[in-house]
Parts: C-alpha cells; structure tokens; sequence
C-alpha cells in the first residue's frame, strides 16, 4: 500500500490503528475544522460547554503521539531508524522516492540556480552558456564535464536553431544522463556476485568516509535476500572501528570475525575467509582502515589482505570497492585518484550523497576517473544504500524541473 493510500485510509477509517504521524496529521486537520464548525452554531456556547465537548472530542480520539507539524516528510524519514516496524514501513517507499529525499540539497541549490538561469535569460546565447557551465562547477560536475555538457548543448542548439532558454531545459538534463551512461557503455555497473560459491567484497577508502556504514547497510540487503553473510573487522587500527562494525553485524543480523584492536588486519581476513567457507557462506564483506597520510604501509597492507585472500580462493576479491563521501567534493576525486594508483578498484560507494548539495560529483567520477559508481548513500539508515541509476538520479535531481513536452 503507497503512502497516499494509507493516509486515505486512515481518514476513512478513524478505528484504524495509525502511525502516530497520520493521527498528528488528523488532529491538525480536526483543528482547523472546528472555527467553521462553530460560526454554524446558531446559540452561543457557554465557556464550559465547549470544555465539555472538547473533551468528549479528545475521548474519542486517540492519543496524538505526536508534535501537529509531524507531516509526510516525517512518514519519509523513517528508513533511518532501524525497529522491525519501521523496517518493513521502509520497503513500500519506492527506490525513486529514496533518490528524491537523498537528493533534496543538491536539487534545492543546483536546481533553483538553473530555473533561475532559465528565468533570467530571455535568449540563448554566449552568456547564458558561461552561466550555464558555472552553475555546473558550482555543482561538482567537474571542469571538463561541465564544458562537455554545455558544448554538446551548443551543438543541439544550433542544430535545432533554439532560441529560448526554456526550450532547453530538458535537453541539459538528456545531455547529463547521455554523458554518463555513454561512459559506461558495455559496461555492467551492477555487483560482481559470484552464483555459485563465495563472493569476497574489500571495503576500501580513508576514516570517516561510510565504510563501515555501507557494510552494514550491504550485508542487510543481502540477508534480506536470503544470502548468508559474514563481515570481517580488519579495520584494526581502532578498537571502536571494530565495535562499530560489531553493531552493524548485529543490527542486519549477521557474524562478524573479530581479532583484537591493533592487531594484524590479514589474519582477521584470513579467520574470516577460513570461516566463510567453513561456514558456506554466500558473501564475506572485508571492512579496513584507511590511512591514506601513509600511503605506502596503506598499500602494502591492502596487497596483503588481497593475497591472503587470494591463497584461498584465486579469483578473489570479486569487488574492491572504494568509499568516498560525497559532501567532500574534489578532495573525494583526489581520494579516488589515490587509491586508484594504489589498489584494483572496481567500482566506486559514493556515500553521503543526503549530505551534499553537490551531487554534480557523481558526473565528475564518471567522466575524469572512468569509474563506476556502483552504489550511492543517500541516508544514515540501514536502507539507505541504493544501486546507481543515472536516471533516477536525474529524475531526483530535478524533479519540479522537468518539463513536459
Ligand atoms: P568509515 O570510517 O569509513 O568506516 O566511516 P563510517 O561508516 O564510520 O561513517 C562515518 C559517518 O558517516 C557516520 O556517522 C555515518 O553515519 C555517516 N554516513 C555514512 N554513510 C552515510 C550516508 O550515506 N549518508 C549520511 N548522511 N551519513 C552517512
Ligand atoms: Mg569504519
């Protein structure tokens, strides 16, 4: 059942048991009735009587459980939190509405900046594309994209002999999604998972960027799916990475392989690859720590936990996937050229994507590091990890703009 329906709902069926949020919605609305109600009264009431009926009112309402300003966009915020009822109110809001909300910032200041680009300008001409790739590089796209989305614009234009601004505003969304999926032509952005036997995934990227957030949001999806899954803590380095990532297993439901904190990360993974096939586990998901100031110990520590893993099962690990937060911007680019040089990545997390109003950045990874963005965080909560879609990121990113023709 959609949000719209259940809220129909509740206003039909007042004996329902409702979320505390659609009562507080109700109450509002019973609010605001009442002065109307009371212009219809032929006799004054008496102060008491209307106590009175106030309060035969309240008795037969619920207890509002919640503030009156509760609204739609509380019901929406519920895939942060984690208890089973919110869980399971989590999986009737579509993967588009997750976009939608992750991308509110960026769509709120990217977006605003073009419709006021398209307000102001009353024709298409030199000006209006300088404006245009600003806005872009305002919104992380990167340099040389923002020149190619507005270059290939310039060529349309011309083609087409547009001379409104209004008349392309679609088209600049067309070019972005054009100018990433052509980036990743014959190319599969979805998980290297193995169909028979164990899948090894190594979670790489410096502190703080999501690591062990996207660990514990992957392994619940995967558990949802049916699969066994077991984490493995070689983020040694501090004692609370390890808990952390101890919390997570216990929150999607799963083991983690622990060793003591400062101990040798490689033979936590090799316990835990041990184990995995002891165990027949589907999916092993290698949290490590990210200490990109050393650079050469970062490596060799990596090379290491990738061939202890590799002694066991040779073509693993089946994805390196590197974390970058988002709201960082062009330090997330220089953190992805780095570990680039370094390490076998396969494929890109581009967490914290809520957090930014630049979400530009996932063109710009796309284009100037031929990467894939394979999964993007769009929230703090355990379902909020999504799949890369170019077109439910534009569709996100500039819902309200998109006209129709
Ligand atoms: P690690 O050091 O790379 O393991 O990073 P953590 O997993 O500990 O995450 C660091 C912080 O970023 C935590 O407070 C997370 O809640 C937060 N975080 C991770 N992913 C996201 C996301 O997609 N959106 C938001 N808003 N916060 C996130
Ligand atoms: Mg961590």
């Amino acid at each position: 059942m959609g949000f719209f329906d259940k809220i129909k709902k509740a206003f039909m069926n007042e004996k329902e048991v409702k979320p505390a949020e659609l009562d507080a919605t109700e109450e509002a609305n019973d609010a605001s009735e009442e002065p109307a109600a009371e212009t219809n009264q032929e006799e004054p009431k008496t102060l008491e009587s209307e106590q009175e009926q106030l309060s035969a009112e309240n008795s037969q309402e619920p207890e509002p459980q919640a503030e009156p300003e509760a609204n739609i966009e509380v019901e929406k915020e519920i895939p942060s939190t984690t208890s089973v009822e919110k869980e399971e109110a989590a999986e009737e809001i579509v993967v588009q509405e997750k976009y939608e909300k992750g991308l509110e910032k960026t769509r709120k200041t990217f977006g605003e900046r073009l419709n006021e680009l398209f307000a102001n300008f009353r024709s298409v001409d030199e000006d209006f594309f300088e404006e245009l790739e600003e806005t872009l590089i305002g919104a992380d796209v990167g340099f040389d994209t923002a020149i190619k989305i507005t270059e290939s614009l310039r060529q349309e234009v011309k083609l087409r002999n547009v001379k409104k601004p209004a008349a392309v505003q679609n088209t600049i969304i067309e070019k972005m999604v054009d100018l990433y999926e052509a980036e990743g032509i014959g190319e599969n952005n979805a998980l290297n998972i193995q169909k028979d036997g164990l899948t090894v995934m190594l979670f790489v990227g410096v502190n703080g960027v999501g690591k062990t957030t996207s660990i514990g949001k992957l392994a619940h999806q995967f558990k949802q799916e049916g699969k066994k899954v077991l984490l493995a803590a070689a983020d040694t380095f501090r004692a609370g990475a390890i808990d952390q990532l101890v919390v997570w297993g216990e929150r999607a439901g799963v083991e983690v392989v622990r060793g003591n904190a400062g101990g040798d990360p490689a033979a936590v993974v090799f316990d835990a690859v041990e184990r995995a096939k002891t165990e027949n586990a589907d999916v092993l998901l290698v949290d490590t720590a990210g200490r990109l100031q050393n650079k050469v110990n970062l490596m060799n520590e990596l090379e290491k936990i990738k061939r202890v893993i590799q002694r066991e099962i040779p073509e693993a690990p089946h994805e390196v996937l590197l974390v970058v937060d988002a709201t960082t911007g062009q330090n997330a680019m220089s953190q992805a050229k780095q570990f680039k040089e370094t390490t076998d990545v396969t494929g890109l997390i581009l967490s914290k994507l809520d957090g930014t109003a630049k979400g530009g950045i996932v063109l710009a990874i796309r284009n100037e590091l031929h990467l894939p963005v394979k999964l993007v965080g769009l929230g703090e909560g355990i379902d909020d990890l999504e799949p890369f879609d170019a077109n439910d990121f534009a569709l996100g990113l500039f819902k309200g703009l998109l006209k129709e023709e």
